[in-house]
């Protein structure tokens, strides 16, 4: 299953405000990573949905909930749904709609992740 495609460019300032807020982690946080996709099942109904903040402030975290016209920002319980061989627990918010983040695999976005993933790493040795 594919996720939405779906994209929203966040203003910086008001993340890094809302995560504070939140008691959410702002390091790591930069303007350059404001581009945030939807993280639902593709053809999901309502709104789209990405996480932002890392869940420091414990069983909750940050989300992104946005419309073609408005965004906002709600602190969300986890879904944790197990998959079905116990191996992987849902990384979205509990109440999504559709698949479980574990169902839900983008081979080019995981792509890009790994990419950055290995960027930061190489920016670590430096
Ligand atoms: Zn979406
Ligand atoms: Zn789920």
């Amino acid at each position: 299953m594919l996720p939405c495609t779906s994209v929203i460019e966040l203003p910086y300032l008001d993340m890094l405000i809302e995560l504070f807020i939140a008691g959410e982690d702002t390091e790591g946080v930069s303007p350059d990573h404001t581009y945030t996709p939807c993280e639902i099942e593709d053809g999901h109904i309502g709104e789209h949905a990405n996480q932002v903040g890392n869940g420091e402030s414990g069983r909750a975290s940050l989300w992104v909930l946005w419309t073609e016209a408005v965004f906002r920002f709600e602190l969300l319980p986890w879904c944790e749904a197990p998959s079905p061989d116990r191996t992987d627990v849902c990384v979205l918010y509990a109440g999504h709609r559709l698949g479980h983040s574990w169902a839900v695999r983008d081979p080019l976005r995981d792509l890009l992740e790994d990419a950055a993933r290995d960027d930061m790493t190489e920016q670590d040795r430096e």
